[in-house]
């Protein structure tokens, strides 16, 4: 081991003797350590100046109880989170989870990602993360807006235009982030408008930012397959989820002539092995965002198979994009693909992939796309959202997407370009842990111990 590999491994060691049973936290800082050993060995300055303890330390981690009424006048008591984890390059930015399996190494592990991620995207959003254990599934909307409307009652003394700017992510989509708009103007008697992201067209919303997250998932990988000569037209897809991330994703690629032939939600998936076009991508919409049922009524509709408590790697396809969540892509299943002949898989999730099926990946030569890169257009298109509230105006959909896209190609080239420096070149997994890293302890250094 060099003194690098013996600092890094040491300061693991403490983070997991800390917190012993954030596993989910341990896996994304040991991805990053990882990568960014070549960097430290050619610049002493980041030990020097304790950057790998600084960085993995959140600034600030708020706790809080969430008491909520239901419809029957039942009162439940919830946990909510906001993990501020690093504001050396701007404010905190990054989703809200609502989901029953969020534990504070979930929330952890979010924002840790969120750090390098914002900062990939070349806009000057620190990260952060947020969420609660509650569960929106086969809830009435009165009691999500009750819910929504205690969680803003207290993480709202904590944000701020200029401080934290929490957004959406999974169990969090327009209606709840509405709902936690209104809480906040009737706290502050202050419009929100750069509060919060992923808000109403009508109130302050960006166009595209629904959109962005699986457009820009599509954007990164078509990159990555152009770089090995390739395109998405006529390739077999198989995407996880079924919600935000997925659906849009499905959109895109309908749109580049690619044919997706999985989704998915935690109890099963569906293979349709004629393509879900658009009329029935349309079905989808529907049944996810307004009736909130399971995607087995795709099959049923459709007459297509339906996979009960299993995922959809074990099929054959060109190319695989987990969009559900974390580690639900194991080693066995990564084999699956590769043996299959997948030439690309793409993380629109965070942290899908476990790591030893990204190892599988990358040795079988397969052009890898990690979430911190492949997802940042969600982000990006939040930072616009921002940017747009900040003008007082608002940009077409046109305009929005062509950012979109222009910051998706300068996030490919940005990994692209590390992983070669590093010589690495198409591991865009050390590159985007490098690119990310460079920018956030070089400002951290430059604003003095404390930052
Ligand atoms: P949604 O809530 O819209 O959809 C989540 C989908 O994943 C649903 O189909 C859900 O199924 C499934 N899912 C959630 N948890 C599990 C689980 N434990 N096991 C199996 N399936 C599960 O969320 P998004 O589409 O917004 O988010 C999906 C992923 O993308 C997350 O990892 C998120 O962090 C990431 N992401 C999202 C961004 C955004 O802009 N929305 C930005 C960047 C990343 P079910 O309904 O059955 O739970």
């Amino acid at each position: 081991m060099s003194n690098t590999e013996e600092y890094v491994a040491s300061v693991l060691k403490t983070i997991k003797r800390r917190d012993p049973n954030q596993s989910e936290f341990h896996q994304a800082v040991e991805e990053v350590f990882e990568s960014v050993v070549p960097v430290l060995e050619e610049n002493p300055t980041y030990e020097e100046h304790a950057i790998l303890e600084r960085i993995s330390e959140p600034e600030r981690i708020i706790q809080f109880r969430v008491p909520w009424y239901d419809d029957a006048g039942k009162l439940h008591v919830q946990r909510g989170w906001r993990v501020q984890f690093n504001s050396a390059i701007g404010p905190y930015k990054g989703g809200l989870r609502f989901h029953r399996t969020v534990t504070e190494s979930i929330i952890k592990f979010l924002g840790f990602e969120q750090v390098f991620k914002n900062s990939l995207t070349g806009l000057p959003m620190g990260g952060g993360k947020g969420g609660s254990d509650f569960d929106p599934k086969g809830k009435s909307n009165a009691d999500v807006m009750r819910f929504c409307q205690a969680f803003m009652s207290e993480l709202g003394r904590h944000i701020g235009q200029f401080t934290d700017v929490p957004a959406g992510d999974i169990g969090v989509g327009g209606r709840e982030i509405g709902f936690m708009v209104g809480q906040y103007r009737r706290m502050t008697n202050f419009h929100g408008t750069g509060v919060l992201t992923g808000k109403g067209i009508g109130f302050g919303g960006s166009l595209v930012r629904p959109e962005a997250t699986g457009y820009g998932t599509v954007y990164f990988m078509q990159a990555v397959l152009k770089a090995k000569g390739e395109r998405f037209k006529n390739k077999t897809v198989a995407i996880s989820g079924s919600g935000n991330v997925a659906q849009f994703a499905v959109q895109k690629l309908n749109q580049l002539r690619a044919k997706v032939v999985t989704l998915s939600d935690s109890s099963g998936y569906i293979y349709d092995s004629e393509g879900i076009d658009n009329e029935k991508l349309d079905f989808v919409f529907h049944l996810k965002n307004n009736r909130r049922g399971r995607i087995k009524e795709y099959a049923d509709k459709y007459g297509v198979e339906y996979h009960a408590s299993s995922r959809p790697w074990e099929k054959k396809v060109d190319v695989a994009l987990p969009c559900a969540t974390q580690n639900e892509l194991n080693g066995s299943e990564a084999q699956m693909l590769v043996d299959n002949g997948v030439i690309a898989v793409g993380e629109g999730a965070n942290m899908p992939s476990t790591p030893d099926a990204i190892d599988i990946f990358l040795k079988a030569g397969v052009g890898f796309g990690p979430a911190k890169a492949v997802n940042a257009g969600g982000v990006a298109t939040s930072g616009l959202e921002m940017s747009q509230n900040s003008l007082r105006y608002s940009w077409s959909f046109a305009e929005t997407d062509q950012r979109l896209k222009d910051i998706m190609s300068n996030v490919f080239s940005a990994v692209a370009d590390a992983a070669k420096k590093y010589g690495k070149e198409g591991n865009y997994v050390v590159g985007a842990n490098i690119a990310g890293f460079i920018k956030v302890a070089d400002a951290m250094i430059a604003q003095g111990q404390y930052a």
